[in-house]
């Protein structure tokens, strides 16, 4: 199976400067390993389009849009109406947060009209981003703009959005914290220990909305084995009872044990795992649609193979990884934590899951 990697040069811009731990070279060296890793049957390179007004006020508002390319033009405005101080607006940077939404809103696209069954954004996964806000090096929210666009255009009524970021996806989760269409999955680091510091087992949703958003707080070193139990004892049942049309992951290797900003346990086959076990969910639940939105990670030997990890196990690719840094790590650390975590969190969402009662 080919899959589609979305992606096109121009997002080099979406880049908040020297010292800056988000730069825009992070997209070009994932791009080269590619190349070098996997053959033309492996994946097609997909040229994405730049997201248009009309998308992206199915998220954000107009004043916030103005703000962003008005400013890149002159017009002053006061920046901490719109962005956070870790968010800084840089040159060119609007246009490019413009086609990482494109970018997203292309990938769901193509496999939504079953071009292919399986893409990956490349840049995608800012989940940060709120109607009117930008934080966390996030500007405009490609995750929820493109689930919103496959509600309103094409109708979709049931998607599951899995947030594997190492920080918890906060603009996400506000704006479809009352939407019933769409159960958000958020794997974290404990909110009490990382940025933003939100995202708590008992943020359960609200209204209608209720009971579709699923909180897994983990605990600081969380490994392989703590990960596999929280796909396999809440992803998997729940997304067998939701039965979405499309499953949309977003997260890119800031979760690693050698990430430089978090303190999470993951290595490069954990990663692999999680693609594989969102592609047999998918399989087996809506024909293998399945997205991959990808974007962070803060450490620039590791984030390439990270990503390539997460495709491999969407992809099904049989290669070789191979960690850029050794160390040794307790297969099973934080497994027993880990499964109190899950018990509270099955334990706030029984009234609304039977797979959970
Ligand atoms: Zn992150």
């Amino acid at each position: 199976m080919t899959i589609a990697v979305v992606y096109s040069d121009g997002i080099r811009e979406y880049d908040f400067g020297p010292g800056h731990p988000f730069r825009g070279d992070r997209y070009a060296t994932f791009i080269r390993l590619l190349h070098e890793r996997l053959t033309d049957d492996d994946f097609e390179l997909v040229e994405p389009r730049y997201a248009n007004d009309d998308e992206l006020l199915l998220v954000h508002d107009q004043l916030y849009i103005d703000f962003l390319e008005g400013a890149s033009k002159g017009v002053w405005l006061p920046s901490y109406r719109f962005l956070s101080p870790d968010t800084p607006l840089q040159p060119g940077i609007a246009r490019a947060a413009r086609l990482i939404a494109g970018t997203s809103l292309t990938a769901t696209e193509i496999v939504w009209e079953g071009k292919f069954s399986r893409a990956v954004s490349v840049g995608g996964g800012m989940h940060h981003a709120r109607k009117r806000f930008g934080a966390g090096f996030c500007i405009y929210n490609d995750v929820a703009i493109s689930v919103r666009n496959l509600i309103e255009k094409y109708n979709l009524e049931r998607v599951l959005i899995l947030d594997t970021d190492a920080h918890a996806g906060d603009g996400t989760c506000e704006l479809f914290y009352q939407d019933p269409r769409v159960l958000f999955i958020d794997l974290h680091q404990d909110p009490r220990t990382l940025y933003p510091g939100t995202g708590f087992a008992h943020d359960i949703g609200a209204g209608e909305g209720k009971g579709f958003t699923v909180n897994v707080p983990l605990p600081p070193g969380a490994s392989d084995a703590a990960y596999e139990y929280v796909m396999d004892q809440i992803f998997q049942p729940l997304a067998e009872e939701f039965q979405p049309q499309m499953i949309i992951r977003n997260g890119g290797s800031d979760p690693h044990f050698a990430d430089e900003l978090t303190n999470l346990g993951l290595t490069l086959e954990g990663f692999r795992m999680l693609g594989a076990k969102v592609a047999q969910v998918a399989d087996e639940l809506c024909q293998g649609r399945a997205v991959d939105l990808v974007g962070s990670g803060y450490n620039q030997r590791v984030l390439p193979y990270g990503w390539l990890a997460l495709m491999s196990g969407l992809a099904g690719l049989d290669i070789e990884l191979r960690e850029p840094f050794l160390f040794s790590l307790k297969k099973d650390y934080q497994l027993d934590e880990t499964k109190r975590v899950v018990e509270q969190v099955r334990q706030n969402l029984k009234d609304y899951w039977r797979c959970f009662r």
